[in-house]
């Protein structure tokens, strides 16, 4: 089956076309365009080219969505979810419109091809109310203000990947199934530990990150919140943050929430506290040479992943293996040291000759730790590529009787 995943921004348009057969997946092209004004104009280009270099064939048309409120899974990109985007485009004004946008010009140039939603908040579908719930008034909850996560396809993938590495195959195939049957086709789950169980953190950490903490599988609960300005500080947003502090900036600095929203958004996480930049390699380089605000936004970033990372540590009881995954986590060794620091006392010891190395998938744990620590490359429109062929198929076999 050839999957295109459309990558949609409010300027920007980047497909990536795969084939998957199966487990095997093969990228057959990529392209995009930058300065878009007209998505339809380009989606048409991208089709041209497709078709020049020989891809005349395209099977269905995956959407990496990010919130949808109540809509989320893996699903077909209808007219609903074109909806739902738009209903919670205040929460993700950077990509919900560009998408409900792209997956109504891919219906109406190509209404043969099926379009498939993967939403990011779909991982999170069967976190407990525990631990979605904020306490709010019972009004703000009915109008959908909750903890939804993101970052789902990562997490899912080292979900998946992560068991496969630690030889439960039987996880790793859940997982696969998980937007198809939901977690209650496991024959192992269940909310109490077992001595079965797995128990892994996925740290991902890049140009925005997120913590989750996974057990057989399935999210228990993520650091990100009702939008992707929460939990850790992120490149240029702010992360979790006092609810107090908006009305009192607004008092003391006499700023409006529009000027707000703007300064929380662009101007704060790791670039507001260094003052130097919002990418980790130059804080990194600014903090070794004695910049105190850089290494001061280093610490507070290490100290959240910590946080975040001992909260699920102590939900689950504890941790099979803690994975790294995006730019940030599989790059930068140092990063993974200092998370990993002084916890031999919960049985996470890391290889110091492993963790130099990088950018690879491998195991980072010492011979004697309980805890093992992994490095598992993200690969997000791959991700969206497989879900897209698993729920197309899952449909066609439903159809055909075999399923
Ligand atoms: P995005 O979230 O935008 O997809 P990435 O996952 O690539 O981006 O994460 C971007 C972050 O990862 C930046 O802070 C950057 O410093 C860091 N990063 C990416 N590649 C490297 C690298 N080779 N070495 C060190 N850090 C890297």
């Amino acid at each position: 089956m050839n999957v295109l995943v459309a990558n949609l921004g409010s300027t920007s348009f980047k497909y990536r076309l795969y084939a998957i057969d199966g487990a095997e997946a093969r990228l057959l092209a990529r392209g995009g365009f930058e300065r878009v004004t007209d998505h339809g104009a380009v989606i048409d280009q991208a089709m041209n080219e497709l078709a020049a270099a020989g891809h005349k064939t395209i099977d269905a048309v995956g959407f990496k969505t990010v919130l949808g409120g109540d809509i989320t899974g893996c699903l077909l990109a209808d007219e609903k979810v074109e909806q739902a985007l738009l209903a919670t485009a205040d929460l993700a004004p950077a990509h919900n419109p560009p998408y409900a946008a792209g997956i109504r010009t891919f219906r109406e140039r190509l209404p043969a091809v099926p379009r498939v939603a993967l939403f990011e908040t779909a991982f999170y579908q069967w976190v407990p109310p525990s631990a979605h719930r904020y306490a709010v008034p019972e009004e703000w909850y009915q109008a959908g203000i909750r903890r939804y996560g993101f970052h789902g396809a990562s997490h899912k993938f080292v979900a998946e990947r992560g068991a496969e590495l630690l030889g439960r195959d039987d996880i790793a195939q859940k997982v696969r199934d998980l937007y198809i049957a939901g977690p209650q086709s496991s024959g192992t789950l269940a909310s109490g530990l077992l001595a079965s169980g797995l128990r892994v953190i996925s740290c991902h950490l890049g140009g925005s990150s997120s913590v989750t903490g996974i057990r057989d599988g399935v999210a228990i609960g993520t650091s990100m919140g009702l939008s992707p300005q929460s939990g850790l500080p992120q490149n240029n947003r702010v992360g979790d943050l006092d609810s107090g502090a908006i009305p009192c900036a607004m008092r003391r600095l006499k700023l409006s929430l529009e000027n707000v929203e703007k300064q929380l958004t662009k101007e704060s996480g790791l670039l507001g506290i260094s003052g130097v930049s919002n990418d980790v390699r130059d804080i990194k380089a600014a903090a070794d040479k004695g910049d105190a605000r850089a290494q001061l936004a280093l610490d507070v970033f290490i100290h959240s992943i910590r946080h975040w990372v001992g909260a699920f540590w102590l939900e689950m009881g504890g941790c099979d293996a803690l994975v790294f995954t995006a730019g940030i986590g599989e790059n930068n060794s140092w990063l993974r040291a200092a998370v990993c620091e002084n916890l031999a006392g919960l049985g996470l010891v890391l290889d110091p000759a492993k963790n130099a190395a990088n950018a690879t998938e491998q195991n980072l744990a010492a011979a004697d730790s309980r805890t093992q620590v992994l490095v598992i490359p993200a690969n997000e429109e791959l991700v969206v590529a497989r879900e897209t062929a698993r729920l197309l198929q899952a449909k066609a076999g439903r159809v055909n009787g075999e399923g």
